[in-house]
């Protein structure tokens, strides 16, 4: 294992903040790997998945058992990591601009599509060598203005030329779900299997451009623009995986779900270990845009009558709103049926507040998909 220090650009006279990435086997040979933990800096589950992944790793490197390069950041945003604000940690933006950490990552397809036009061929391998090494060239071509910007650009550098891309977050209270490229389904289908995912959520434009499409929407926007006239393949399996609940941080629950990443690992082919047996999906995968946010009409105390897993039925009671001034008690009921795969972790709404999320199969949303 080899370790690297990226420095980010320094926002302030005598500070300065360093990102690590852990380097395993052989970079060119084989597929690339990239796994990075806690983007939104307080969801800190996958922080423990990859701590315990990373000796399963060093196992295999030292047995010879490598077959590609694996690229591990295990804190992904040491300017989140550092944020709290009277007792509570904030990680989910940064303080100095307001912005998402997981939003606004460069659409690089249009800066791509004029450097290879007239580049490409039929063979459809040697088309994704020549858009990888443009990605990390136009990459390299940016340049960061903030502190941000430059931790966006350092992890989207060692990301975006990988086969493979797992974004380790989590949810306020949840099940295990994914977020994925509609055109990287059948890709992603082994890793839903093999992490027990109950819903995963596709979509090709989610809005705000979060990490993982911005690493997998290169290569279906690209293949868009060359339609019927040269092969692109979908050639980055980017996902962000919600690994549940963010108070569920347990070392039992982080070696399991290491253990399943690794039998996806495996399942890839880019370790050579023996392949796990292929668990049933739990759910077909859904539309995001048939997801339903299920909001509270008005403010109050909110009491659930189903719990994250639930499969719930269009009508179905989620929860009540109880205003003790108005005397006021309302039931919310679910518009679509599915499975009930994240709420809220308070219990005061406030008007509009949205508190369960149901992966309905249908799409009914257009613009702007992903929640603040
Ligand atoms: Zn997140």
């Amino acid at each position: 294992m080899q370790t690297r220090f990226h420095h980010l650009l320094s926002p302030s006279i005598g500070t300065q903040r360093t990102l690590k990435s852990l380097h395993f086997g052989e970079a060119g040979r084989g597929e690339k790997v990239y796994l990075q933990a806690s983007l939104h800096a307080d969801e800190l589950p996958g922080m423990l998945v990859l701590h315990h992944l990373r000796p399963m790793l060093e196992a295999a490197e030292a047995a010879g058992r490598l077959r590609g390069e694996i690229v591990v950041v295990p804190v992904a945003n040491p300017i989140g990591l550092a944020q709290t604000m009277m007792g509570d940690h904030m990680g989910r933006f940064e303080f100095a601009s307001g912005e998402n950490f997981n939003r606004n990552y460069p659409d690089l397809a249009p800066l791509i599509e004029r450097q290879i036009v007239g580049k490409l061929g039929t063979d459809a391998k040697a088309n994704t060598a020549l858009i990888r090494s443009a990605i990390r060239e136009q990459l390299a071509a940016l340049a960061a203005r903030t502190e941000l910007e430059s931790l966006r650009l350092t992890l989207m550098s060692l990301a975006a030329d990988a086969d493979v891309v797992l974004d380790l977050h989590c949810d306020l209270e949840a099940v295990l779900h994914l977020y994925t490229g509609t055109p990287l389904w059948a890709q992603c289908e082994p890793l839903a299997r093999y992490t027990g995912a109950h819903a995963t959520l596709l979509a090709t434009e989610s809005g705000g451009h979060p990490f993982d499409e911005a690493c997998g929407q290169t290569w279906w926007k690209l293949a868009e623009m060359f339609k019927g006239r040269f092969p692109i393949e979908p050639a980055c399996l980017a996902v962000t995986i919600e690994l549940r609940s963010e108070n569920e941080v347990t070392h039992e629950q982080a070696q399991a779900d290491a253990g399943r990443l690794y039998a996806f690992l495996v399942h890839r082919g880019v370790i050579a270990d023996e392949v796990p047996a292929m668990p049933a999906l739990l759910q077909p995968a859904t539309p995001l845009a048939g997801s339903e946010s299920i909001v509270a009409p008005f403010p109050g105390v909110v009491s659930f009558y189903k719990r994250p897993g639930d499969w719930v039925e269009q009508g179905d009671a989620i929860f009540d709103v109880i205003d003790p001034l108005g005397d006021r008690c309302e039931t919310v009921r679910s518009q679509t049926a599915g499975v009930l795969y994240a709420r809220e972790s308070r219990r005061y709404a406030t008007a509009g507040q949205w508190m369960a999320k149901v992966a309905g199969r249908v799409a009914f949303k257009t613009g702007n998909l992903l929640s603040a």
